[in-house]
């Protein structure tokens, strides 16, 4: 055996021991949140595609005349061919929905956070997340050469005195944070972080990947990033922001200019999938009101999203539920370390409009039984 190949299998027994390897499960995703794996149909918890748009029929008629109209590929980066005039389209609907002067679409919601924050903060500048930050806000902020500082989870008082003792020193400083975080569900609270921020003539950055089309209130920050690939059930990421703070991204955030542009028939979905997103509140209100009727059932803490998180502790345990939820019928993914602290391996269940009402108690139902909650 190569020294490669022996890096490779030493580092994935290492990883098997500490149940932390990853497999890939091929699955085919259908309307009402189904997914079919291993010749089984279940119903799926683990999709982010919270208002069940990306089988919306206008959404899939929006982007099959788009394949039809402009090819399947964009052909080149934004900047040389690849502008196909669905993006502009796409930008412009997304600042309005955003209430921001201008937006930017990027390859995809990692490659929006992996250009924007060395776009503006490097060498001698301050970056500070909150410690349950995604990997690509981590990826940014290290990719930037700026130092990098953590904050304690939703803590603005430890924002505040990391600033008061750190900010003198750097030059620019920028603030990252969720609306919703990925993993636990919970909110930001924006209004006091944006507030110290200023304070400290700090920016903030939001990521709204799981905000967008489901919690909509509260304030905006002047960077506001997300994906198109969840609620708006396509492909892609954006930032909006103001007018000046886009053209300098449009020049110099590598993850736009140096990679190819978004396929037009993803944009073409997202805009569609924006219109029916904007022209229906209902739609819009499920996931949070699905999320609360599991967590009530089960006692938990109030959902603040459509995310919920049911705390395992160890990540076999977590994946043996996982296992006996998927037996049941319910795709429900364990989430382990890395992706979250060591010792808080849960189920992420994520709530769709797609869901009814019956499917939830049933899920909760079974949920109750295999972690001694009934
Ligand atoms: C999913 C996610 C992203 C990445 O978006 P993609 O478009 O899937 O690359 C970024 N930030 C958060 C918080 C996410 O959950």
């Amino acid at each position: 055996m190569d020294s490669l190949d022996a890096f490779a299998r030493g580092k994935l027994d290492a990883l098997e021991a500490g149940s932390l390897r990853r497999r890939l499960t091929p699955t085919e995703r259908g309307p009402g949140a189904a997914a079919a794996r291993g010749g089984r149909t279940l119903v799926s918890f683990s999709c982010n595609d919270y208002l069940g748009l990306s089988h919306h029929p206008r959404v899939i008629a929006a982007a099959q005349a788009a394949v039809a109209a402009h090819g399947a590929g964009a052909g080149g980066s934004r900047l040389v061919t690849g502008d196909h005039p669905y993006l502009g389209a796409l930008e412009a609907g997304l600042a309005r929905h955003k209430g921001a002067e201008a937006a930017l679409v990027f390859g995809s919601g990692y490659l929006a956070n992996l250009g924007i924050t060395p776009a503006l903060a490097g060498r001698g500048d301050l970056v500070l997340l909150d410690d349950l930050s995604h990997a690509c806000m981590w990826a940014g902020a290290r990719l930037s050469g700026a130092r990098v500082l953590t904050f304690r989870h939703n803590d603005p008082g430890d924002l505040a005195r990391t600033l008061a003792e750190h900010r003198a020193q750097h030059g620019r400083a920028l603030v990252l944070t969720e609306r919703v975080f990925s993993m636990d569900g919970d909110r930001a609270p924006l209004g006091d972080i944006l507030g110290v921020a200023q304070d400290f003539d700090a920016w903030t950055l939001v990521d709204d990947a799981h905000g967008i089309g489901v919690v909509e209130d509260g304030p905006r920050a002047p960077l506001e990033m997300g994906t198109l690939s969840k609620a708006l059930g396509s492909y892609g990421g954006y930032l909006c922001a103001s007018r000046p703070v886009i053209e300098l991204l449009t020049s110099r955030a590598r993850s736009f200019v140096y990679t190819t542009g978004l396929p037009p028939a993803s944009a073409a979905a997202a805009l569609e999938a924006l219109a029916i997103l904007e022209a229906e509140p209902e739609r819009r209100a499920r996931p949070l009101a699905l999320a609360r009727r599991f967590t009530a059932r089960l006692g938990l803490p109030e959902a603040e999203s459509a995310v919920v998180p049911v705390l395992i502790g160890e990540a076999q345990a977590a994946l043996e539920i996982s296992a006996a939820l998927e037996a049941a019928g319910f795709l429900v993914v364990a989430i382990r370390p890395p992706t979250v602290p060591t010792g808080t391996a849960r189920l992420r269940v994520a709530f769709s409009a797609a869901h009814d009402e019956t499917q939830v108690d049933a899920l909760a139902a079974a949920v109750a039984a295999l972690t001694g909650r009934a």
